[in-house]
């Protein structure tokens, strides 16, 4: 099979190219694999000249350019809540490649940074070939088959506050493996309540999805034992992972609660 390499100059000149049938490769830990079992189209677009791998923080505001690298993240010591994130997925030689927007359109297991933006409840901005346009991670994840003809150009989000973001991922095979189930937690609290919980899990369904009766049960209440036993019961509701070569859905389903709990209780 030939392949075609087309590096883009402009980021309002990559859906054309991916309408044509060219696909974008950022890290390309997923799409060359998928080249080299013969899936995919044999055009394959270089986003690396568009200056995407930066890394910007005005005040609380945090700016992830698409290219940005899960070992840039693990290295910048403004992002320290991010590190166990980013140090739980693949080994070395996978984080040096995959990126922040490879991520996004990572099939289940995969994606956990996915996992703790939607709890960052990040926004994501696209280049569709006319225009910038923003939304939020949520709806881009619901429908990212949609968005697989645009580019892909930042993610950003407010820095939590402090000690407040919390993140799990339960594997097989220690220290990384592919998720059974990721949850990231962010947990703000006035007067010692809970105020507007998020929490997002990973490998429970297609995408990264948020856990909101989970978040409900907590709102408004102290993180005590009883809190937590709410929102973890309602942990499955509304779930529906998959079977593959790691865990059952059925697994997955007995063990989202514990780990949730578990996290909730730290
Ligand atoms: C051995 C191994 C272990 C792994 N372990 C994990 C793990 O533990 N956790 C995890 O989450 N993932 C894991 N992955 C999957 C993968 O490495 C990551 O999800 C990574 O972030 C994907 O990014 P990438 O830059 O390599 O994507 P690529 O392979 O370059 O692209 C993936 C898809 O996203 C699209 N895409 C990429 N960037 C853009 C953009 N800017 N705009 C539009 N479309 C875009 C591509 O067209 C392609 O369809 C693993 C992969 C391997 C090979």
């Amino acid at each position: 099979m030939s392949v075609t390499l087309l590096a883009a100059r402009q980021a309002r000149a990559v859906p054309a190219l991916q309408a044509k049938g060219g696909i974008v490769v950022a890290g390309g830990t997923l799409a060359v694999a998928d080249l080299n079992h013969g899936q995919g189209p044999g055009t394959l677009i270089i986003v690396d000249g568009l200056g995407l791998g930066r890394i910007e923080i005005k005040g609380r505001k945090v700016i992830l350019g698409a290219m940005v690298t899960m070992a840039q993240i693990a290295h910048d010591r403004r992002l320290k809540f991010l590190h166990p994130v980013s140090q739980s997925i693949g080994g070395p030689a996978v984080r040096a490649m995959a990126t922040i927007g490879g991520n996004l359109f990572a099939p289940a297991p995969y994606g956990d940074m996915a996992v703790a933006l939607l709890a960052l409840d990040a926004e994501v901005a696209l280049h569709d070939g006319k225009a910038l346009r923003k939304l939020p991670l949520e709806n881009f994840l619901k429908q990212r088959g949609k968005y697989e003809k645009s580019l892909v150009v930042s993610v950003s989000f407010a820095m939590p506050e402090a000690n407040s973001f919390r993140y799990v991922k339960a594997v097989r095979r220690k220290p990384v493996s592919a998720s059974l189930v990721t949850i990231a937690a962010v947990l703000p609290r006035k007067a010692g309540k809970v105020k507007d919980a998020r929490i997002a899990f990973g490998a429970m369904g297609p995408c990264a999805l948020r856990a909101r009766k989970s978040e409900r049960a907590l709102e408004g209440k102290a993180l005590d034992a009883s809190a937590i036993k709410e929102a973890a019961d309602l942990a499955a509701d509304g779930t529906a992972p998959a079977d593959d070569a790691y865990a059952t859905g059925w697994y997955r389903r007995q063990i989202a609660p514990i780990h949730l709990q578990r996290l909730l209780g730290a």
